[in-house]
């Protein structure tokens, strides 16, 4: 019988962090090692936000450059792990069953989102990966039930591996250093979310924008922060904070894990 896997979640910060020399990439390198080894990831990323749920389920998805004006080497680095067709199947039953249905897609790609974090997590690329898109438009609740519905995959070997950012308002980014110490309206929400997630507190996860410190600041749109609450649902009950760090001051870098 494998393990039974924990759950996460990672931010990702800005496509170059896998370059960048910066701690959360260092935890990130660290972090593989740390865990039980999966068979298998489903990643659940800020990058892919649909209307309806989709999941990946081609055989050798390609590497996606999913973002702008970056330098040169970003966009020759590929991740090159295999699909896995049979657990996106998987999934979308149990999905279904749950009153979710998804499609499922062979054409989709790793965006950046998946492959940063991963690329850093399991470099050789040997643990195959299928992603479930996000619908930032739907409920926080939504994204709880995508993760609850997954939850007995774990029991497989299967890890659910959330990114986005604990905190991301973009637009205020470009006015900070990348190691700038953190800002004081981007650490009062990362605090607050780091203790509601050790309470497991759902109903204050649920009403970040509202309960959280400058919620609206922090996550002026909903993408990088859902997935936070696919990793709640599936890890079911409190979470531990693995990782607490900035970058630009404005970005919490945290990663927090369920069931480690
Ligand atoms: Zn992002």
């Amino acid at each position: 019988m494998p393990d039974t896997m924990p759950t996460l979640f990672v931010s990702h910060g800005a496509p170059t962090l896998v370059m960048d020399s910066v701690p959360t990439r260092d935890f990130l390198r660290g972090l593989g090692n740390e865990l039980p080894r999966p068979k298998a990831v489903i990643a659940v990323s800020a990058h892919w936000d649909t209307p309806d749920t989709r999941l990946s389920s081609g055989t050798q998805p390609h590497t996606m450059y999913d973002f702008y004006g970056f330098p040169d080497a970003l966009y020759e680095m590929t991740y090159a792990a295999p699909g896995a067709p049979e657990l996106a199947h998987k999934a979308a039953q149990l999905l279904e069953a749950a009153g979710l249905p998804a499609q499922l897609d062979e054409k989709r790609g790793f965006d950046h989102g998946a492959w940063v974090p991963l690329s850093l997590m399991y470099p050789q690329a040997d643990i195959p990966v299928v992603q479930l898109s996000i619908s930032s438009r739907k409920s926080p609740a939504h994204h709880v039930a995508l993760g609850r519905a997954l939850a007995p995959l774990r029991e497989e070997g299967v890890l659910v591996m959330a990114s986005g950012n604990a905190t991301h308002n973009l637009r205020e980014v470009f006015s900070h250093d990348m190691l700038e110490a953190p800002v004081p309206y981007a650490k009062a929400f990362a605090d607050w979310l780091t203790g509601r997630i050790e309470a497991n507190d759902e109903a204050a996860l649920l009403d970040y924008l509202a309960q959280g410190p400058n919620g609206p600041r922090n996550h002026p749109t909903a993408d990088h922060y859902v997935p936070l609450l696919a990793a709640f649902g599936a890890g079911g009950g409190a979470g531990k904070i693995l990782h607490d760090g900035y970058t630009y001051g404005v970005l919490s870098m945290a990663a927090y894990a369920w069931g480690l």
